[in-house]
Parts: structure tokens; sequence; C-alpha cells
């Protein structure tokens, strides 16, 4: 793949929601960091709809994410000499670069990197007994030497990248120094999916790519899947972009916040009454950007930590 450095030097992030249902404190968490970060550094800043898991898509959350988001005074920019054409909304919609995915995956595959492969998830687990420390249950490599002509034709494939037995370490801007060995943390990563469709780690990788992207702010949940990010960068030639993994918001009893349970929804606050400065305000204060929760605006928010 031809890596051009699209964006000069300059700074170029990304706000990536997937728009699988309504964004919780956490995601409105990482993207008024991911906003700042860009906002502070005199960059430009992309909002995309990971949208490429289409069974994961929730009708009319895509257009709720875009309305949150006006409403905390968050925007975004048009970034020319890229090869994404924004919607009417100003915003790079995934799923309509399949081309992309496409053309990487024949990348990786004339490198030899990747290999068809027919384990369910429920054979695997049977295989494996028990999941690692990180809670994966590691690829065994049952199919890593055989061929497309090893399967029956109605057999039902995923595409698996071979990841590489070796240290990956990178430094995190907020979690600091990170070291993994993607092969023994996860086993070989499945690139394309049995129903076809591209997978998460492979999809974000060449979109980060081709706009150019060289800050990537997200939440820690993905932190663990960054060092096989890395390695798929390298795999198709670009140079990774420096990653900020912002730490997860909990609720009260320290649990996960979830999408399904719209408990902690920004939308449930705005329902409540809640002014946008209320929420910034309080967030910032969380996330220790400030030192009060008093009410305060995204842009007197960037005024404050940028002076
Ligand atoms: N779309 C992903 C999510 O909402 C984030 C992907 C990324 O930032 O790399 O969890």
């Amino acid at each position: 793949m031809q890596v051009a450095s699209l964006s000069n030097g300059q700074v170029r992030g990304r706000y990536a929601p997937s728009p699988s249902g309504v964004q919780h404190l956490g995601n409105i968490q990482t993207a008024i960091v991911a906003w700042l970060q860009v906002r502070l550094a005199g960059g430009q800043f992309a909002l995309r709809m990971d949208n490429i898991d289409t069974p994961r898509v929730k009708e009319g959350s895509a257009a709720q994410i875009l309305d949150d988001l006006r409403w905390l005074g968050l925007d975004w920019d048009l970034i020319e000499g890229i090869d994404f054409v924004p919607d009417n909304d100003g915003v790079y919609v995934e799923s309509h670069y399949l081309s992309y995915y496409c053309e990487a995956f024949e990348v990786l595959e004339k490198q030899g990197l990747l290999y068809p492969c027919a384990c369910s998830r429920k054979q695997i687990r049977k295989v494996v007994g028990k999941p690692n420390a990180a809670g994966h249950y590691v690829y065994p490599g049952t199919c890593r030497g055989r061929k497309i002509s090893y399967f029956a034709e109605e057999q039902q494939l995923v595409w698996r990248y071979r990841a590489p037995d070796e240290l990956i370490c990178f430094k995190d801007e907020l979690m600091g120094e990170q070291t993994q060995n993607v092969a023994r943390a996860w086993g070989d990563l499945i690139v394309k999916r049995f129903n076809d469709l591209y997978a998460y780690q492979l999809v974000s990788v060449v979109d980060d790519i081709k706009m150019g992207i060289t800050d990537v702010v997200r939440g820690e949940d993905l932190l663990d899947s960054t060092p096989g990010q890395i390695a798929l960068f390298e795999a198709l030639g670009a140079e990774p972009p420096r990653f900020w993994h912002v730490p997860l918001k909990t609720d009260g009893a320290g649990n996960k916040l979830a999408k399904r349970d719209g408990s902690d929804s920004l939308w449930m606050l705005r329902e409540m009454g809640k002014t946008p400065e209320e929420v910034v305000g309080q967030l910032a204060f969380e996330l220790g950007l400030v030192e009060t929760s008093a009410p305060l605006g995204l842009g007197e928010l960037l005024h404050c930590i940028g002076s």
C-alpha cells in the first residue's frame, strides 16, 4: 500500500465512534480528550463513523451521536487531500470504503501473512481449555499451515493474520510504556470474518493510514489491541501513529459503562435537563483537567488548559 505522509507533520486526530447504541459518558470523555488533544496542537480533527460492523449498527445511533457531539459544542474539520469523501455532516463513514480494506487484505496476502481458518469460537475454546491472563482464548494455530484448497467449498472461513511472535513495545502518551507479544496474547488475528466482513483490527488501521491520522485517542479498552494494530501498520508499510488511551470511566460500583443499558448515557443527562457546560465541567474535573466541577464550556476548557 502506498503510504503518503498525508498530514505534512501536522497533528491529525479523529474520534471514531461505533453507531451501536447511545453514547455513554465514557465515550463522551474520550471524544473530549480527542478533540482537546488536536485543538491544543492546532491540528485537524476528523469525525469517523465506524459502521463497518453492520450487524451491530443500530438505526438512529449515528444521528444521535452527531446530535450529542454538537450539543456539547464539539466541532470537526473537513480534511483536504485524503481519499475519503465526507458526507453532508462532514463525517467520514467507514462502510463507504470497502475497496480500501480489500486492497490492504491483498497487500497482506501477497506477503504470505494471511491464511484461511475454519475454526469456530466454540472449537477454539474447547481446544484451548481456558483463557490466558488477559482473558483471551489464544488461537492455537490449528489452520496455520492450510491453504484455501484444503477446505470444502461450503465451509465458512475467516482469514487470520500471522501475528509476530515477538515483543512489540510502544509508549502510550497517557498510559506509558507497553509491551505485548501478540502471538502469545491473542494468537493470529482475524482480519476477515465468517460473514465476509473485514474485522475491526484491520479496518481501523487502514482507515487511520488512509486518513493520515497521527494521533489515535480512544478508550483504554483498546489498549491491548494496539500492539496487533502496530504490527498491521508495519506490515502495510505505514508508520504507526501515537496512541493516547483514555482511562475507562466506571459507574459508582466500579463497573465498566456499557452502551447497552443506557445508564450513564449522555442522552439520559440531556433528558434530565443538564446543560453542556455542566456535563463538560464534571467530565473535565473527573479527568483531572480542572480543579473543580463547575460548569464549563468546551471552548473555555480549551482556553483554560491551553494557557
Ligand atoms: N469504533 C471504536 C469504538 O467505538 C473505536 C475505534 C478506535 O478508536 O480505534 O470503540
